[in-house]
């Protein structure tokens, strides 16, 4: 796999998410097939989803997630700092530790 494939996989795969946060709301069944699509061209191009992607997806049951829409995230400051996001479809958790001052803000 040639690192322009890469490339074209991986500006498909950020429209794919752009699109599927427009849509959340308005049909959130389109959004699933959008982020599911951008899983596969992800897996055929061998390449891995950007972390701010991946927490998008949930680990358990592969839902599109967002923040106020259908997860929760809380952040945890106490000793290592981390990343609660809580799935509202499957009601499962994914810790995601915090290491950068810009990831940190992110959530604020
Ligand atoms: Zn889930």
């Amino acid at each position: 796999m040639d690192s322009n494939t890469k490339r074209i996989a991986m500006q498909r795969i950020q429209t794919l998410f752009r699109l599927a946060k427009e849509t959340i709301h308005e049909d959130p069944a389109l959004a699933q097939r959008y982020v599911d699509i951008a899983r596969k061209i992800a897996m055929a191009a061998k390449v891995r989803l950007p972390r701010e992607y991946r927490r998008q997806v949930c680990r358990h049951c592969k839902s599109f997630i967002l923040p106020g829409v259908n997860s929760r995230v809380r952040i945890k400051k106490r000793r290592e700092p981390h990343v609660v996001i809580t799935c509202l479809n499957c009601g499962k958790h994914m810790r995601i530790p915090l290491k950068t001052k810009k990831e940190q803000n992110s959530f604020e």
